[in-house]
């Protein structure tokens, strides 16, 4: 990899996505059966499809796949992922130039900029058991990588990490937020579903980026 990211990479990090979260898609229905609807799975692969059949012809640039992106998730699923993640990905589109490259450092403002998104539309706070648990350390992982000279591919590797620690953090908490939080302290010794789609989004991106490297 040259240093940065190419729009084709990015559409293949989204596909990668869509291939997680049908692989695990029984997981995450179980994990939502859990403490809440049992509809993550179902939702995210749903929205996911609907998103990869739009990805032909692919994208011209990375700010109008995050846009297609976001608007497909955002009328497909149902629920509170769909606008959540949609927020994410419509608010990274934005956050890059529309030029050919991305490089690690934009790559990982688009995705806080993404993060600060679902944070201002979700007000999920850290701890309260969400997407939110895996996201924001994932980006700061990855700021801090960047920071020590990491190039886009480590710094995912770095972020994939740091989801999957805060998904499993999320096992014994209390749900502050969202439908689990009707359960109270009957939602603790469950991991959060979408904590752990979120972590699949990561380890997507780290796969991905390793495979172009
Ligand atoms: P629903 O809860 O509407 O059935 P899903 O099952 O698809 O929607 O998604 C549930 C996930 O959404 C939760 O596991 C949690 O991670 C996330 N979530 C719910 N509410 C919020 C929120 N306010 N902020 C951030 N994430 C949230
Ligand atoms: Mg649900």
């Amino acid at each position: 990899m040259s240093g940065t990211v190419s729009t084709d990479d990015l559409v293949s990090w989204i596909r990668a996505f869509r291939d997680a979260v049908h692989g695990h898609k029984d997981e995450l229905t179980r994990l939502d059966s859990e403490i809440g609807d049992a509809d993550h799975g179902s939702n995210m692969a749903r929205g996911l499809d609907a998103v990869v059949a739009r990805l032909e012809p692919a994208p011209a640039s990375a700010p109008e796949l995050f846009k297609t992106v976001g608007m497909t998730l955002v009328s497909s699923v149902g629920g509170a992922s769909g606008p959540l993640y949609g927020t994410l990905f419509l608010r990274m589109g934005p956050a890059l130039a529309g030029d050919a490259g991305v490089d690690a450092a934009a790559l990982g403002a688009a995705l806080r900029a993404g993060v600060e998104g679902v944070v201002a539309r979700g007000k999920a706070e850290l701890g309260d058991k969400t997407m939110i648990d895996a996201l924001s350390p994932a980006i700061d992982a990855w700021d801090a990588a960047v920071s020590s000279g990491s190039d886009a591919a480590a710094a995912a590797g770095a972020a994939a990490e740091a989801a999957a620690r805060g998904r499993d953090a999320t096992k014994p908490l209390v749900a502050r937020k969202g439908r689990a939080s009707y359960l109270g302290e009957r939602s603790a010794g469950h991991l959060d579903p979408g904590a752990t789609s979120s972590t699949l989004l990561l380890e997507a991106l780290r796969d991905i980026l390793a495979a172009a490297a």
